[in-house]
C-alpha cells in the first residue's frame, strides 16, 4: 500500500480560502460539542452582558431545542448581524488577548451554533425603543427583522446539529445530555452567583419541569457566594468545608475544601475557577489530588470548591476552543500554593471528622418506635465537636507511651480541664472506646484510630530521615511468589529506610531481620506478603512517593491495636490523647471517620426530655 502511494501523482488542487460557512462548521466542531457546550456560551455571553436573571429552557437533552433568555445589556439592532459572523466579539479593545474580563473573546460562539443549527437572536438593547430578531439556519442569515421583547436576550438553538449528521450520531442519551447541561449551568452559577438561574425541561411543553432554580445573591459577594456554594454542594459540604485562603506572589486562593471524610466517589464535587472562570483543569485538578492523596484511598474524591485569581499576563485563557483549560506562566508555583494551603487548612482541621457519617449512624440510636420530631430533630443535629484546640496536649503525649501505659487514668476530672476527645469511660465489644467530653459523649473506633497514629509516626519518622528498625530475635524466612519475592527485594533499599530489613535468603524466599519500631511486636511473614501486595498495587505508579506511602499505610495496619484486643483506661486515654495531638487523626487511612459524638443536648432530645 505505502509504495503504491509513492508512485501516486498526488492529485493537487490550488490552495483557496475556505467559505465563511465551512470556516464556521469546522470551528463549531471545536466549540459546541454537545447540547451543554452551546448552553455554556450561551449562559455566558448572559453574564458577559450583565444578566441578573438567566432562564434556560431545553426540550430533548437541548437536541431539539435550547432556549437562554436573559436581562441583560441586549443587542442594538444594527449589530445583529454581525453578532453572528465570525470572529466578531464586542469584548476586546484592540488586540489585547490579556486584560479579559469577560467569559467570551474570540467571537467564535454565535457564528459556530449558526452553522450547525437552527439560530434565532433576538435582543433589545439598554436604550432602545423596540426589539429585532435574527435567524441564522445551517450558516445561513435572513434579514434582520422587528421583533416583540420587553427587555435583554432570547437566543434560541432548535435541532443542534441537524445541519452535521455526524455530529448527532456521537450524542449521548437526551438524559445524559440533560445531566451535562446540568453540570454545566452549576459550575456557571458558582462562578456568578450575584446571578439568579432557573433551568427547565419544556419537552412535554408549557412551563415545563424545574430542573434548577437559584435565587440571586444579595449585594454581600461573600454571603452571596456561601449561599451559592450551600445551594449547589448541599449543607452537607458546608458543614464539612473548611475555609482555604491564601496567596503566594501575587497568585491568590480562595474558596472551600471539604473534610477528607466528606470525600465522595467520584470527581462531581470539585469546581475549579481561574480568574472567575469555571475550569477543569489538569494541573489544578492534579494539585488538589495531591494535597489529599495521603488523607484518602484510592477511588475516593476530594470535594472543593477553589477559586485561584492573578493578573491576567500570568495565565494563558486561550489554549482550548471552549476555555476549559488554562496554562499558567508558573504551573509550579500554582502547583505549589493549591497543594501547601489546602495541606494547611487539612492540618488545621486536626482529628476534626465528618458530620455526615455520623449523621448515618445515628439511625441506630433512634427508638423502635416511630421517631419523634424531636428525635429528627436531634438527628440533624448529631455531629463532630468544633475544632479543638489543645496545645497542652502535645506535650503530654510526648511523657505517654502507647503500647506501655503507666499511670492510671484520672477518674474524674473538672470540666475545664476536660480534653476534647473526653475521658475515656469504657471499653464497648473489645472494639469501641467510649469516653465522657465536657458536654457528651465520644465513641472511638479503635483500630482505625490507632492505624491512623501510627501511620502518622511513621511518616514523621521517615521525615526525620527514617524510621527506626527493631531487629528480631530469631530472623524470619517468608516464601513468597517469585514475582512477589523479586519486587520485595528490589523495594529493599526503601524499606530498609523505613525500618524493614529483607534480604534474599534464596530461591523465592526472604529472610525478615528487622521490622519498623513504631509497629512494636508484629507478624513478620504477614508483612511482608502485605507489603508485596502494596507493591504489586501501586506497580503502574510510577512516583516512588505514592509506592512508599501505600506501604506505609499497610505497615500502620500491622502495627494497630485490632479491634477485639482488651484495653485498660490508661491504654484508651494515651490514644485519646494521641488523637488530639496529631494531624489528620479524624479519619483512619481509608478515609473512614475514626470517631463520633453526641452531645448531651443531643442525648436529651432523643430521650424527648427537650
Ligand atoms: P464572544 O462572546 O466571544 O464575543 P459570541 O459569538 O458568543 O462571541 O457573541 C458575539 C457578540 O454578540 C458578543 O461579543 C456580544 O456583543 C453579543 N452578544 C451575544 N450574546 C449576547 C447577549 N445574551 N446579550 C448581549 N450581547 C450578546
Ligand atoms: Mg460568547
Amino acid at each position: 500500500m505505502n509504495l503504491a502511494r509513492h508512485d501516486m501523482q498526488p492529485d493537487r488542487a490550488p490552495i483557496r480560502r475556505l467559505e465563511e460557512a465551512t470556516a464556521n462548521r469546522i470551528a463549531a466542531g471545536e466549540v459546541v460539542e454537545r447540547p451543554a457546550s452551546a448552553v455554556k456560551e450561551l449562559v455566558e455571553n448572559a453574564l458577559d452582558a450583565g444578566a441578573r436573571h438567566v432562564d434556560v429552557a431545553i426540550a430533548a437533552g437541548g437536541r431539539s431545542l435550547i432556549r437562554v433568555a436573559d436581562d441583560g445589556c441586549g443587542i442594538p439592532a444594527g449589530e445583529l448581524a454581525l453578532a453572528v459572523e465570525r470572529h466578531a466579539t464586542s469584548k476586546i479593545k484592540g488586540g489585547d488577548l490579556v486584560d479579559l474580563h469577560h467569559f467570551g473573546f474570540r467571537g467564535e460562539a454565535l457564528p459556530s451554533i449558526g452553522a450547525v443549527a437552527r439560530l434565532s437572536i433576538t435582543s433589545r438593547a439598554q436604550g432602545a425603543d423596540a426589539a429585532a430578531a435574527i435567524e441564522v439556519t445551517a450558516g445561513k442569515l435572513a434579514p434582520v427583522r422587528p421583533a416583540a421583547l420587553a427587555r435583554g436576550t432570547v437566543v434560541e438553538v432548535r435541532d443542534l446539529f441537524f445541519a452535521t449528521p455526524a455530529r448527532l450520531k456521537f450524542l449521548r442519551s437526551e438524559m445524559a445530555e440533560q445531566r451535562a447541561i446540568t453540570e454545566t449551568l452549576r459550575r456557571l452559577a458558582l462562578a456568578a452567583p450575584a446571578t439568579g438561574f432557573q433551568l427547565r425541561d419544556i419537552s412535554d411543553g408549557g412551563a415545563g419541569r424545574s430542573l434548577m432554580r437559584l435565587e440571586p445573591g444579595g449585594f454581600d459577594a461573600d454571603g452571596a457566594l456561601r449561599a451559592r456554594i450551600r445551594a449547589i454542594l448541599g449543607p452537607q459540604f458546608v458543614e464539612n468545608a473548611i475555609p482555604v485562603a491564601a496567596e503566594r506572589e501575587g497568585v491568590r486562593l480562595s474558596g472551600f475544601a471539604a473534610l477528607p471524610t466528606y470525600s465522595r466517589g467520584a470527581s462531581v464535587q470539585q469546581f475549579l475557577f481561574v480568574n472567575g472562570r469555571p475550569v477543569e483543569d489538569r494541573l489544578l485538578g492534579g494539585a488538589l489530588r495531591a494535597a489529599y492523596a495521603d488523607l484518602l484511598p484510592r477511588g475516593r474524591y476530594p470535594a472543593a470548591v477553589l477559586f485561584i485569581a492573578c493578573e491576567g499576563a500570568r495565565v494563558d485563557v486561550n489554549v482550548h476552543p471552549a476555555k476549559a483549560e488554562v496554562r499558567f506562566r508558573e504551573p509550579g508555583l500554582v502547583r505549589g500554593l493549591v497543594v501547601s494551603a489546602l495541606t494547611h487548612a487539612l492540618a488545621g482541621a486536626g482529628h476534626r471528622s465528618a458530620t455526615t457519617i455520623s449523621r448515618a449512624a445515628l439511625g441506630a440510636f433512634r427508638p423502635p418506635e416511630a421517631p419523634s420530631a424531636a428525635a429528627r430533630q436531634a438527628a440533624e443535629r448529631f455531629q463532630a465537636p468544633p475544632l479543638p484546640s489543645a496545645p497542652g496536649f502535645a506535650e503530654a503525649l510526648g511523657a505517654q507511651s502507647w503500647s506501655a501505659p503507666a499511670e492510671p487514668a484520672p477518674e474524674a476530672a473538672p470540666e475545664a480541664e476536660i480534653p476534647p476527645l473526653g475521658l475515656a469511660r469504657a471499653q464497648l465489644h473489645e472494639t469501641y472506646i467510649l469516653a465522657q467530653t465536657a458536654d457528651g459523649v465520644v465513641l472511638v473506633d479503635q483500630h482505625a484510630a490507632h492505624e491512623r497514629l501510627v501511620y502518622e509516626r511513621m511518616k514523621a519518622a521517615r521525615a526525620e530521615g527514617g524510621v527506626p528498625a527493631q531487629s528480631l530475635l530469631t530472623p524470619e524466612v517468608v516464601e513468597l511468589p517469585a514475582e512477589a519475592c523479586s519486587r520485595v527485594l528490589e523495594a529493599a533499599g526503601e524499606l530498609a529506610a523505613l525500618g524493614l530489613d529483607v534480604e534474599p535468603f534464596g530461591g523465592r524466599a526472604v529472610c525478615v531481620r528487622a521490622t519498623p519500631a513504631p509497629l512494636g511486636p508484629c507478624d513478620a511473614a504477614a508483612l511482608v506478603r502485605d507489603i508485596a501486595d502494596a507493591l504489586q498495587a501501586e506497580a503502574g505508579e510510577d512516583p516512588l512517593r505514592t509506592r512508599l506511602d501505600a506501604v506505609i499505610s499497610r505497615m500502620s495496619c500491622h502495627g494497630s491495636v485490632r479491634a477485639g484486643r482488651r484495653m485498660n483506661a490508661a491504654e484508651m486515654n494515651a490514644l485519646l490523647r494521641e488523637m488530639e495531638a496529631t494531624p489528620f487523626s479524624g479519619q483512619c487511612n481509608h478515609g473512614r471517620p475514626t470517631w463520633v459524638a453526641l452531645s448531651l443536648a443531643d442525648i436529651e432530645r432523643l430521650f424527648g426530655r427537650r
